[in-house]
Order: structure tokens, then C-alpha cells, then sequence
């Protein structure tokens, strides 16, 4: 297998990727917050994940991908309060858009997506620990603090000095009667008109921070392979979910820290805070197709920044044009002379230098390189006649094989079975006669049988779900 390396946020070093166990490689991404539709600045940190655990997949290793669903938290309240509804209600509706918006942008599902407020007793338990230990202690409004002075690594991760270290947004929000104003919430006290649990520490509710420690350890184990965010997250939601995890557990938490920078538009972050967002929903109205949103977010390296705009999706839209003429060309070729004996080679060198930039810290720039000087060679052979119908159909093969990865080809002409073509043509009538009970109904019959479909703006796209293989 080959060795994959990969820049580590906590060391500042690219180094290989050593799996902890030998049953794979376990990684946890921090997830959406489910209170609104996710941004395209939120996915392209997602799709960077997504092209992570399509690599290590592609590159043979077993992956155990793990995204955390925040449905508990301030704005989630807020938002539940402004909408007349429970907070469980409004982060099923934005986790249901959400879903549906990583369908469209051909995210892989994650092998786990667990909601915060699943795994309240984990958390619970995570913070008596703490409690126990000393690290954290109580106020007299029913809070847990973590008391960063029993925590003397803090601060590696973002690199801050302890004595001056920055008061991030949402620390000065937590801010109650703390003995340290560094120190963070674990657990919220009951207040009126707020969600609260019953647990072992006290009635209330969790942090945001305590979350995915709990969740990470219960569906990875204490430490675990790759962490990834984007870079906003490293301070503090990071760093604290360093200290807690370790304090608690005594074991190091993870391998590998990964951090996607910032997307831009016109020149700024994008964020909701400044008003600059675009959803995907609202480009996919406006004519942008989802395959090429997703080549757009992905084709820059992911800790470079990216710039959001016009061009960018049109240049997307290009290269995607590009290979899809390709692909159709291949599809169609045919040409009864003799085998090429030196195409084996052309494709053979195509995916090694492919997979070695990818192995470069996901090297995408470099890998997207690779597949357009193919396209060009496959290009200048077909105008010159000099593929047999073999080469041709290798050739496609191997671009399939590439789309493992990079998920941007459009679908395969291939036939399904009789049976479950009946009941996708069933689903196209269900539809066009607004029956959604009907159309539900064969969906998850079909995901029974294995095929996902989703809705797009080009009508129904089916695919074969891949078989995920046990973390
Ligand atoms: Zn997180």
C-alpha cells in the first residue's frame, strides 16, 4: 500500500499516515450545526473530508468516517423559540436540507452521523470524570467549567501563549461566574425556557465543545487517526476538545489534526456573520449544476483559501465539459485495428502520478493535472484513430476508476435490472402525479435493493450504494 502523508496542524510536519489499529482508519470531521442550510464555505470543508476518505478508501484502506450533528445549542434554541417549534423539530428540517444538499454534491455519507442530543449520558459521564479529576468544577448557577489551569498543554494547537491567550466568541459567551475567564463551559445550568436533561452531574445542558469529544470517543474509541475543520474551528473549539479528552482519558486523542482554510467571496471569509454566504440550494436554483459546485470547492488545495466567484464555477463548468465530451467520446469509439501496445502505459503512468499527488497531502491541483494531460493524450489518439474499441473501453475504465475519488463524472449508461428499472419508472409517475407518499415509499424500497436515488434539477439520478467497509 502506498504511504500517504498529510500536514498535521498540532506538529506543523507532513508525515505518513500510520493507522493506529490495523483495522482501518478511523476519522471524525466536525459537522453542521443544524439550525439553518450549511453554506458553501461549510462544504467545502465537508467535500474536503469526503475527498480524504475517498482517497484512503481508493488507496485500499478500510475508513470509519464519523461527522457529528449539532442539534443542541444556542442558536438552536433561538431559532426553535422564533419558529413556534421544539428544537428537535427545526434540527430534523435543516438536518434533513443538509443531507439532501451533501446528496446533490455527492458527498459520501458518513459511516456515522450521531446528534448531540443522543449521546447526553456519554457526555455527562465524560464531564463527572473531569469533575472527579479536578479539571472542572461547578458554579453556583448548575454550570461545569473546564479549569484550563489544571491543563497545561493548552494553547499547542493554535499556538497561543497562555498568558495572553485570545478570549474566542464563544468563550466570552459562556461567561458566568468563571474562576478563570480562559475557562470553557461543559455542561450549561438549567435556565427557564431552555432544554434541559436529567443526568448523573446535575440537570442542564452540554457545551458545544464536550460534544465531540463524547461522540468521538464512543463511535472511534479514545484516540483515533484524523481529525478534521476548518481552520476556524482549531481555536477554541479544538484545542478544548484536546484538554477534556485528554485530561479525561489519559491517552493522546488523535494522530493527525486536519484544517481546510477559509473559503472567500469577493475577497472576505465567507460567513454568516458577514453576510457574504451563498447556499447551495440558492446556486442550484440559479443554474449552477451541483456536479460542478463540488469540482469547484474541490479543485484547490484544501489548506490554500479558495475564492468563491463567477469564474471559479465557470471554470469548474469548462473542465467539467471537458471530460464528460471525453467520456462520451470513449463511450462511443470504435475502431477494429490492433490493441496499441503503448496505451497500457499511458494509463498505467496516468494513475500512478494521480495517486502519488493525491498522496501528497491530498494534492488535488497536481492530481486534476494528471487526469487533463490525459485527457489531452486520450484526445489527440481519438482524433488520430490510433485507440482500438479496447484501448477506448481501458481508457474509460480508468477514468471511472479516478472518479472513485474525485466523484465529478457524470452517471454511468449503465442498465439496471428489470424489476428495479419498473419501480424507478413507478417513481418518475409517483412524482409527475405529486403523490410523495408513493414516491417515498419506492425510494426506500429501492434502498433496500441497494440504490439510492436522488432528485436533481436533471430529474431522477439513481446510483449502486458502495458497500462500506466495517471500521
Ligand atoms: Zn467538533
Amino acid at each position: 500500500m502506498s504511504t500517504i502523508r498529510l500536514h498535521d496542524t498540532l506538529t506543523g510536519e507532513t508525515r505518513p499516515l500510520v493507522p493506529l489499529r490495523d483495522d482501518g482508519v478511523r476519522v471524525y470531521s466536525c459537522g453542521p450545526t443544524v439550525y439553518g442550510p450549511a453554506h458553501i464555505g461549510n462544504f467545502r470543508s465537508f467535500l474536503f473530508a469526503d475527498l480524504l476518505v475517498r482517497h484512503l478508501r481508493w488507496r485500499g484502506h478500510s475508513v470509519r468516517w464519523v461527522m457529528n450533528i449539532t442539534d443542541i445549542d444556542d442558536k438552536i434554541i433561538r431559532g426553535a423559540a422564533a419558529a413556534g417549534i421544539g428544537i428537535d423539530e427545526l434540527a430534523t428540517r435543516y438536518l434533513e436540507g443538509f443531507l439532501a444538499d451533501a446528496d446533490a454534491l455527492r458527498m459520501t455519507r458518513p459511516d456515522v452521523l450521531p446528534r448531540a442530543t443522543e449521546h447526553i449520558e456519554a457526555m455527562a459521564d465524560l464531564i463527572g470524570t473531569l469533575l472527579e479529576q479536578g479539571n472542572a468544577y461547578r458554579t453556583d448557577d448548575g454550570s461545569i467549567f473546564f479549569r484550563i489551569a489544571s491543563w497545561p498543554a493548552y494553547g499547542q494547537l493554535a499556538r497561543l501563549d497562555p498568558e495572553q491567550l485570545r478570549v474566542g466568541e464563544r468563550v466570552e459567551a459562556d461567561e458566568y461566574a468563571k474562576d478563570d475567564v480562559r475557562d470553557f463551559a461543559l455542561w450549561k445550568g438549567p435556565k427557564p425556557g431552555e432544554p434541559s436533561w436529567s443526568t448523573a452531574i446535575g440537570d442542564g445542558r452540554p457545551g458545544w465543545h464536550i460534544e465531540c469529544s463524547a461522540m468521538s470517543m464512543a463511535h472511534l474509541g479514545a484516540s483515533f487517526d484524523i481529525h478534521t475543520g476548518g481552520i476556524d474551528l482549531i481555536f477554541p473549539h479544538h484545542e478544548d476538545e484536546i484538554a477534556q479528552s485528554q485530561a479525561a482519558t489519559g491517552e493522546p486523542f488523535v494522530s493527525t489534526w486536519l484544517h481546510c482554510a477559509h473559503l472567500q467571496s469577493s475577497g472576505t471569509k465567507m460567513a454568516k456573520s458577514t453576510g457574504n454566504i451563498a447556499r447551495p440550494g440558492e446556486l442550484f436554483d440559479a443554474g449552477v449544476s451541483p456536479r460542478a459546485l463540488r469540482y469547484a470547492l474541490l479543485a484547490v488545495h484544501y489548506r490554500a483559501s479558495l475564492n468563491h466567484s463567477d469564474d471559479s464555477l465557470a471554470a469548474a463548468t469548462a473542465a467539467l465539459a471537458r471530460l464528460d465530451a471525453l467520456v462520451a467520446a470513449l463511450a462511443a469509439y470504435r475502431e477494429d485495428g490492433p490493441d496499441d501496445p503503448s496505451v497500457p502505459a499511458v494509463l498505467t503512468d496516468a494513475r500512478a502520478t494521480f495517486g502519488a499527488a493525491l498522496d501528497d497531502d491530498l494534492n488535488i491541483s497536481e492530481a486534476l493535472a494528471a487526469v487533463f494531460d490525459l485527457v489531452r493524450e486520450l484526445n489527440r489518439r481519438i482524433d488520430g484513430r490510433q485507440l482500438s474499441t479496447d484501448d477506448a473501453a481501458r481508457a474509460l475504465e480508468l477514468l471511472r476508476d479516478l472518479d472513485q475519488v474525485l466523484g465529478v463524472l457524470p452517471e454511468t449508461g449503465e442498465a439496471l435490472e428489470p424489476d428495479l428499472q419498473a419501480l424507478l419508472d413507478g417513481r418518475v409517475a409517483a412524482r409527475a402525479a405529486r403523490d410523495w407518499a408513493a414516491s417515498d415509499r419506492l425510494r426506500d424500497e429501492l434502498l433496500t435493493r441497494g440504490i439510492a436515488v436522488e432528485d436533481t434539477r436533471d430529474g431522477q439520478r439513481w446510483r449502486r450504494l458502495m458497500e462500506v467497509s466495517p471500521g
